[in-house]
């Protein structure tokens, strides 16, 4: 039994993650400052003997005694990421440096969950852990992709400095159960509109490509770099290399839900990619791993989520 810290615990990944280690024996500790995440996501943890829930925020010093650390505190939802800007580059610097430190103060293992918007509006298709992106530093989506380039920046510098245990997935885009209803991501958006018979809303003309992971997928990708051989640092891009339009996601959720909606076009946001794929090849090689679930299916276990959790 590992003693484990889940930062953003009470998250979309994080409680899905926090859940599976639970399930395997360990003993976790969930630190959330709850700012999109939720008790409710890991309501049915609390009051286990194996796992703690700590309301903190990363941006502060934490002292606790853990083996290992994931790190996934940062909104990830652009609308949220962008409410509050100065904060998410302050939750992705400050809470990467606080986390170091205690992974260094106890000699502890740590996962940084990084982001293929490391990559930016990448103009190298599909992306490659060797590519060094193409990212605007002084746009509305910089906080958090310089954030978390920062924070990559001293995961790699702590390593090679203090020898530090370090890990870094980059992440492309997850869905699944546990997003909120107003996430504000494409899914989850998408999902909860045809659901409510309300208009699918695609901004731009939907021609930009994303590449859509299920959540179970993601956390044992996540769970198997974490127990990889000191040498693999990473980075290391997880994420199904299956990529769609979101004028093709619009259409898919529409048919699997049955839905009345129409579809509407908005204003594309500013420095929205237009295209983004992982090649997976570093992490079939040291994880042996690849995603198992289809968009179909991973998407009918979103919707059979989403349709509880608005009937509630
Ligand atoms: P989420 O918004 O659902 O979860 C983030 C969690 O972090 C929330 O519970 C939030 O309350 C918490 N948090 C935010 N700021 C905090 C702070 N200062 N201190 C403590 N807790 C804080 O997002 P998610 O999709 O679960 O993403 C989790 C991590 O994975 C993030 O770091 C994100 O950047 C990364 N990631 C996710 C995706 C994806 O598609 N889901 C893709 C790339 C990277
Ligand atoms: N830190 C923490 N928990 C610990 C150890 C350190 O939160 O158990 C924080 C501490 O506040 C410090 C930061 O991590 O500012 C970086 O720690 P490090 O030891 O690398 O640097 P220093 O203490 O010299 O600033
Ligand atoms: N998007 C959309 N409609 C929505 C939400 C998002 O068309 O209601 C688009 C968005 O412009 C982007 C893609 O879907 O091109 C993925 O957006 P998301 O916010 O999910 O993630 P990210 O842009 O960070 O990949």
């Amino acid at each position: 039994m590992k003693k484990i810290l889940v930062t953003g615990g009470a998250g979309f990944l994080g409680a899905n993650l926090c859940k599976k280690l639970v399930q395997q024996g360990h003993d976790v500790l969930c630190v959330d400052n709850f700012f999109t995440g939720s008790k409710e996501n890991i309501a049915e943890l609390i009051g286990q003997k194996y796992f703690d829930l700590m309301r903190h925020d990363v941006t502060f010093p934490l002292y606790v005694e853990v083996d290992e650390i994931y790190n996934l505190a940062c909104p990830a939802s652009p609308v949220h990421y962008q409410y509050d800007p100065v904060q998410t580059t302050k939750t992705s610097v400050h809470g990467a440096i606080n986390m170091l430190g205690l992974a260094k103060r106890v000699h502890a293992k740590i996962l940084q969950a990084s982001t293929s918007e490391v990559y930016g509006d990448p103009e190298v298709h599909p992306q490659s852990e060797t590519y060094w992106g193409r990212v605007n530093p002084i746009g509305i989506r910089s906080c958090y992709d310089e954030g978390k380039r920062c924070a990559e920046t001293l995961f790699f510098d702590y390593w090679r400095q203090h020898k530090t245990k370090i890990k870094v997935a980059r992440i492309f885009n997850t869905y699944g159960p546990l997003m909120h209803p107003n996430d504000g991501r494409v899914v989850s958006n998408f999902i909860v509109q045809a659901i409510q018979g309300n208009p699918i809303t695609i901004y731009g003309d939907g021609t930009q490509t994303r590449s859509f992971c299920y959540v179970s997928d993601l956390i044992d990708g996540l769970i198997a770099l974490m127990n990889t051989p000191e040498e693999v640092t990473g980075p290391i891009n997880l994420g199904n290399p299956v990529e769609f339009t979101m004028l093709e996601l619009a259409e898919l959720v529409i048919r699997m839900t049955g839905s009345v909606s129409q579809i509407i076009f908005q204003k594309l946001p500013e420095d929205d990619p237009k295209q983004r794929k992982p090649n997976i090849d570093l992490a079939s090689k040291h994880l042996n791993w690849q995603p198992k679930i289809h968009l179909e299916e991973g998407l009918q276990e979103t919707i059979n989520y989403f349709r509880k959790v608005l009937l509630k």
